[in-house]
C-alpha cells in the first residue's frame, strides 16, 4: 500500500504571521514529504507492505516505525491548524479539560510547559487515557501515544525543524504561535 502526503486544508502562506510559508515549505514540503517517501521505500518485501499507517505505528520497529510514526504525527499536527479556526474549546471537551486541569488556561499552561521542557526532539500530546480522562504526555523522537493504548487529541511538534526558521532557538515563542493556529472544532471532533 502506497502512503501519501496529505493535502492540507489551507495554503502554505495562510498560517502567517504565526508560522511562515518558508517553514511550511520545509516542514511539510520537505520533512513530512521525506518521511512518506522513506516509508514507501522501506516497506516493500516486509510484513507491513499492506498495513495501514495505524498498524505500522502500532507494530513496527526501527526505520519503518520512525518514518511511519512521523508521517502519522505530522498529518495529525498539520490538520490541527486553521487560519481562522475555533479559538477555544467548548462543550464536552471543555468539560473534560476543566475536570482534568481545572481550567482551559491551566491546561494551556501545563501543555506549554510540557512542550517547552521536552528535551531534544519529540512531541507533546494531549491524550485520553484508559480511564477516559485527559492527560498530557511527552514522546521523544517519533514516539506516538497509540503505542501505549492512549488516544491522541492534540499534539505539538517540538523538533527544531518545526520552528528554527521563524524563531531560531526560541521554542516558547513557537509554542505561543502554535496556540494561535489551533482549530478547536477539529480537536473536539477527535474526542
Ligand atoms: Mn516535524
Amino acid at each position: 500500500m502506497k502512503h501519501e502526503l496529505p493535502i492540507l486544508p489551507y495554503q502554505l502562506n495562510e498560517l502567517e504571521p504565526h508560522i511562515s510559508k518558508q517553514t511550511l515549505e520545509f516542514h511539510y514540503g520537505k520533512h513530512h514529504n521525506a518521511y512518506v517517501t522513506n516509508l514507501n521505500n522501506l516497506i516493500p518485501g516486509t510484513e507491513f507492505e499492506n498495513s495501514s499507517l495505524e498498524e505500522i505505528v502500532m507494530k513496527a520497529e526501527g526505520g519503518i516505525f520512525n518514518n511511519g510514526a512521523q508521517v502519522w504525527n505530522h498529518t495529525f499536527y498539520f490538520m490541527s491548524f486553521s487560519p481562522k479556526g475555533k479559538a477555544q474549546p467548548s462543550g464536552k471537551l471543555l468539560e473534560k479539560i476543566n475536570e482534568s486541569f481545572g481550567s482551559y488556561e491551566a491546561f494551556k499552561q501545563a501543555f506549554s510547559t510540557s512542550a517547552a521542557t521536552l528535551f531534544a526532539s519529540g512531541w507533546a500530546w494531549l491524550v485520553v487515557n484508559k480511564e477516559g480522562k485527559l492527560e498530557i504526555t511527552q514522546e521523544s523522537n517519533a514516539g506516538n501515544p497509540l503505542r501505549k493504548g492512549l488516544k491522541p487529541i492534540l499534539t505539538c511538534d517540538v523538533w527544531e525543524h518545526a520552528y528554527y526558521l521563524d524563531k531560531q532557538n526560541r521554542r516558547p515563542d513557537y509554542i505561543a504561535s502554535f496556540w494561535e493556529l489551533i482549530d478547536w472544532k477539529v480537536i473536539e471532533g477527535r474526542l
